[in-house]
């Protein structure tokens, strides 16, 4: 690794979707040092506690993959081999469970953690050469309400607005969110928003007074589950006090009248106890959005991890329509990613439901355009299967195989027995990994060791559409190889023409020119003016074009009728409800230093100070009706499975609510402390993400 100089490089933070810059250096010594990016216009060198720490998960090579290793069967152990073997074999076994099954036997589970060059390289081996639509990522799990709502809302997958207009707001609603946590430095520009103007309003919705609530002038600690009837009585009261936009809804939007209907048919008192909000917070809130000059909306998995997460993410967006707040600087809908590149996988089309550039898997002209771009007869219509989806299919025996890469499944996805099972029941199973930690890796059959944060080359695209190039600054531990140079091995040794690469480069000019014409037409964007200029906001379509902070200023929005869509459905309820047996709601979430499955932040002894175990968060009456007291070892548990963690009761959680965080994973005695174990992999019909937020358990003393 000291083969570097002091020359500082850039790269961009890969935790969460706030994309804070980072420059970084090796000294004479070998060691790394970094620092946030002053000239960055996302962090201005700002970084929170997980990105000041990120170098040391790169520096400590004590946990990583180091060589390539497989199993002949299930019955043999695990050996070394070396990668001409390794590709070897994934290709025969893939070749010949393809010819005796079909392409849809296989899948290739990855990651928002992924570079962009790799998503683009996984979906073109997949979609174009496999014959299979079963890509999917752990995206699904954390941003595809999102995806479907703006898409039906406003036409595409297209965040409105950039973090600039943190600055020129003065009203802001957070629903199901905790980014004072989760997206600690765009907090910071909230809170530093408010210090100056102090006038400024927050309303924060969640059913825990989390860290972001010390910002809010009100907080509407609502029952789980009833967002969308919450959003729809704020709509109610915007409507009641005349402070709907009119002139916008006429001329911008279609379906106000039905959404009137659909609000007014619950009266404010019903809504209130429904969600278990007194009726002057709903009123407060309405009124503090109604007196705006500009109003953002901002939104996480609160509301995207539910089997209504389509419908809660709809009333979400209708608040910014229907008061004309889009468009114009300091307003619109702004969803804050989980991962720093999920959006970036969703530009190259890496999921099931998708195809590049945007480009929609279900219409045939699209599938044409991106089979002749590949130089490949067709593009399946079948959609592929999403990610519980492609899970459950292991299990059931349908799928055979399946190459995961860069995530953790064992411990992030729902019902996580159900994915144990699955794994086990798989024929074959790649894990392409930077960690020894993986729980996943139980169950490979073949492990293949990759390159991690500045290793490798490539881009990532942050919450508010903006590209950043990532240097490569070392190289990888051992045999380990960039996720690129592996997918580029396995696609040349099953015989696929179009993966003759030199370098990422020409794996990024590939995928810019896909988007030549496109709503996220990038063309103009070449790796020379990343290095050159710094980070770009999409659209960049031309060579001198310096990118776009705000999407829609012309009121123009990307649907058939160039008119923002106000939907009001009724979602189909599919939550489970608590019943006698599991009468309290289990939620989860992340901690503050924690990210995802631990395998990078668990191995910093700094971040491990913050909260070093799991726990329950418990309300003091629901634990003293069930004779639990701070500290004690409970278990909480369901049809789906348990968990044993120890008691932490406060009385900054909802009665009856109960929460879990999602770090931990399986340790060598047992899996109990899981929190997955627990959840349900429902999903919401429309977007297929599952409802991580809402499952019925119960909980007792251990
Ligand atoms: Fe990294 Fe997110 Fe922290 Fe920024 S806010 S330093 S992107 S984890």
């Amino acid at each position: 690794m000291k083969e570097s100089t002091d020359k500082v490089l850039k790269s961009t933070c890969s935790y969460c979707g706030t994309g804070c810059g980072v420059e970084v250096s090796v000294d004479k010594r070998g060691r790394l040092n970094l620092t946030g990016d002053a000239s960055h216009p996302v962090n201005k060198g700002m970084l929170c506690s997980k990105g000041r720490n990120l170098h040391y998960t790169v520096s400590d090579h004590s946990d990583r993959l180091l060589y390539p290793q497989m199993r002949w069967s299930k019955s043999h152990p695990m050996q070394r081999t070396d990668w001409d073997t390794a590709i070897g074999r994934a290709a025969a076994v893939f070749k010949s469970l393809i010819t005796k099954y079909g392409p849809d036997s296989v899948g290739f589970y990855v990651s928002g953690q992924c570079l962009t060059e790799e998503y683009y390289l996984v979906n073109k081996l997949t979609k174009g050469f496999i014959g299979t639509n079963n890509i999917d990522t752990n995206s699904r799990l954390c941003m595809s309400s999102a995806v479907a709502a703006y898409t039906q809302s406003l036409g595409e997958d297209s965040v409105p607005i950039s973090y600039e207009d943190i600055e020129l707001a003065d009203c802001f609603l957070i629903a199901g969110a905790n980014p004072a946590w989760c997206h600690p430095i765009l907090f910071r520009r909230l809170e530093q928003h408010k210090e100056q103007h102090p006038d400024i309003k927050v309303i924060v919705i969640d059913p825990r007074v989390t860290d972001s609530c010390s910002l809010a002038d009100l907080h509407l600690q609502l029952r789980p589950g009833t967002d969308t009837i919450l959003l729809h009585a704020i709509g109610r009261c915007l409507i009641e006090n005349g402070d709907i936009d009119l002139e916008f809804v006429q001329n911008h939007t279609d379906g106000y009248e039905d959404y009137k209907q659909k609000v007014l048919s619950t009266s404010l008192e019903e809504a209130a106890h429904i969600c278990d909000v007194p009726l002057e917070q709903i009123k407060q809130a309405a009124s503090y959005i109604g007196n705006a000059t500009g109003f953002i909306t901002m939104w996480a998995m609160g509301l995207n991890q539910s089997t209504e997460g389509l419908s809660k993410n709809l009333a979400l967006i209708n608040l910014n329509l229907v008061t004309g707040q889009l468009g114009k600087p300091g307003s619109g809908p702004f969803s804050l990613t989980g991962q720093p590149n999920a959006m970036g996988g969703r530009e190259v089309g890496g999921m099931a439901t998708l195809l590049a550039s945007h480009r929609n898997l279900l219409n045939p002209e699209h599938r044409k355009e991106v089979a002749a771009y590949w130089g490949v007869d067709h593009i399946s219509e079948k959609p592929g299967k999403t990610a519980t989806q492609m899970f459950e299919a292991l299990r059931s025996g349908e799928m055979k195989a399946i190459w995961i890469i860069c995530t953790n499944p064992v411990v992030s996805m729902p019902d996580a027995r159900l994915v144990d099972e699955a794994l086990k029941n798989a024929r074959f199973v790649v894990v392409q990994d930077i960690s020894t930690q993986s729980d996943t890796l139980q169950y490979a059959d073949l492990v293949l060791p990759a390159a991690g944060w500045l290793e490798k080359e490539g881009t990532m695209t942050n919450s508010d559409r903006r590209i950043s190039h990532l240097n490569k600054v070392v190289s990888p531990p051992g045999e380990a190889l960039a996720d690129s140079e592996i997918l580029i091995r396995f696609a040349r040794q099953m015989g696929y023409h179009g993966f003759d690469y030199q370098n990422q480069a020409e794996v990024y000019a590939e995928h810019c020119s896909m988007t030549r014409g496109t709503k996220i037409d990038i063309s103009g964007l070449s790796y020379e003016r990343l290095k050159k200029e710094g980070s770009f906001q999409w659209p960049v379509p031309d060579s001198v074009h310096p990118g776009t902070p705000r999407l829609f200023t012309d009121s123009q929005f990307y649907t058939a009728s160039g008119k923002a869509q106000i939907k009001s459905d009724t979602p189909t309820n599919l939550t489970e409800e608590p019943t006698p047996d599991y009468p309290l709601i289990l939620t989860t979430g992340r901690i503050r230093d924690q990210w995802h499955t631990m395998t990078r932040t668990g191995k910093v002894n700094k971040l491990r100070q913050h909260i070093d175990k799991p726990f329950l968060e418990i309300h003091p009456h629901d634990a003293a009706e069930r004779g639990i007291k701070e500290g004690m070892a409970v278990e909480i548990e369901n049809s789906r499975g348990s968990v044993q963690v120890v008691a932490k009761l406060t009385d900054t959680i909802k009665k009856g609510v109960v929460f879990l965080p999602m770090h931990w994973g399986k340790t060598l005695q047992n899996d109990l402390t899981r929190a997955n174990n627990l959840t349900s992999s429902v999903f919401d019909p429309t977007s297929k993400q599952p409802g991580f937020k809402f499952s019925a358990v119960e909980v007792k003393p251990h």
